[in-house]
């Protein structure tokens, strides 16, 4: 049965993006009345930009727009957080006042035009809807490859996760309600809205290029964001590690048996060798189960993941873990 009523918050995380806002909020308010007029939302939608701690003039781009458009709404972070954490912020803060929300990235790379089916999904009783990518044409070889290659490890680590799907998406105001469940502090937001269950689709766009500035995530950053996507959602890895040293114990024993029948000395290179072998995977699996460790650590802490320093949202949701 379709939803009565349908309040939208377009959320748009932006850090030090002041070349790409003056770009793209024409082009977001203008989307916003199309899916009016089209009835796809209310009238009283609103684009959420959510500055993520940004160090040049992001937020007063954001505050002139909010001032001067009443359908723009502008949260800022008091620091900069991360994406995962911004744009969660963003979406716990309009939670409570809108029926249905949208995430998606302010540099005009997700297509604004699959909000429309978007919409007509959720309408017709979807509570996910998945923006995933038809073509990454625009995508250099090396993050097309290395980003095809991290979907196919979580999926051998046994993570649900939508192949070509990143941030963009709707969530109604009930999968947000449950979501907002889950306090984590290391987010892999891709990788947990699955967990969530509810009713969910895809809708496919094709990835443009970047309408102004620069990437925000480099090799290194996307490191850190498949290894974080990973051990946030599986402990496959210290399974893993496991069986390795299973594997070598085993390994290590037939070694010896063999050189105890062969009465030889000969084998001492090759054991030389294994040991210098083994003493590497220790450490990598020490590293591995640290990871772990660390990871408890900050979760255990349960700091805040964020702090909001103003919002023309109205009163600020503080409740970060609930
Ligand atoms: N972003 C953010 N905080 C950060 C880094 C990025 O809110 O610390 C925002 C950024 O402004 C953009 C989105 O996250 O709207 C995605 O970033 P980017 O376009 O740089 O990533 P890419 O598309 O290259 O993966
Ligand atoms: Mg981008």
């Amino acid at each position: 049965m379709a939803p009565s009523s349908a309040r939208l918050a377009i959320v748009v995380p932006c850090y030090n993006e002041e070349s790409v806002l003056p770009v793209m909020a024409p082009y977001f308010l203008e989307k916003l009345s199309q899916l009016m007029e089209a009835g796809l939302c209310d009238a009283d939608s609103r684009i959420v930009f959510v500055d993520d701690g940004s160090r040049d003039s992001t937020w007063s781009i954001i505050s002139t727009l909010a001032h001067d458009n009443e359908a723009i709404e502008g949260v800022k972070l008091s620091c900069n957080r991360g994406h995962q954490n911004a744009l969660l912020c963003g979406l716990m803060q309009a939670k409570d006042s809108f029926d249905v929300t949208i995430s998606i990235d302010c540099d005009g790379q997700d297509s604004l035009d699959a909000m429309d089916e978007m919409l007509a999904r959720y309408h017709e009783g979807y509570d996910v809807v998945y923006g995933v990518r038809s073509s990454r044409e625009t995508d250099t070889w090396f993050k097309r490859t290395t980003a095809q290659g991290f979907y196919k490890v979580l999926s051998l680590m046994g993570v649900d996760s939508v192949y070509n799907h990143a941030d963009y998406r709707l969530l109604s105001k009930r999968a947000l309600d449950y979501f907002s469940d889950y306090h984590e502090t290391n987010l892999f937001l891709r990788g947990m809205v699955p967990l969530v269950g509810f009713k969910s689709t895809s809708v496919e766009y094709s990835r443009a290029e970047r309408v102004a500035g620069e990437s925000h995530y480099p090799l290194s950053k996307m490191i850190h964001l498949a290894i974080d996507g990973i051990t946030s959602l599986s402990i496959e890895p210290i399974h893993m590690v496991m069986r390795l040293g299973m594997l070598f114990c085993f390994v290590g024993l037939l070694g010896l048996i063999i050189a105890a029948i062969m009465k030889t000395n000969s084998l001492l290179p090759f054991m030389v060798l294994l040991l210098m072998l083994f003493s590497g995977l220790n450490f990598v699996a020490l590293g591995i189960i640290g990871e772990y460790v660390g990871k408890s650590y900050l979760e255990i802490k349960h700091r805040p993941r964020w702090i909001v320093e103003t919002s023309t949202l109205g009163p600020i949701n503080r409740d970060n873990f609930q």
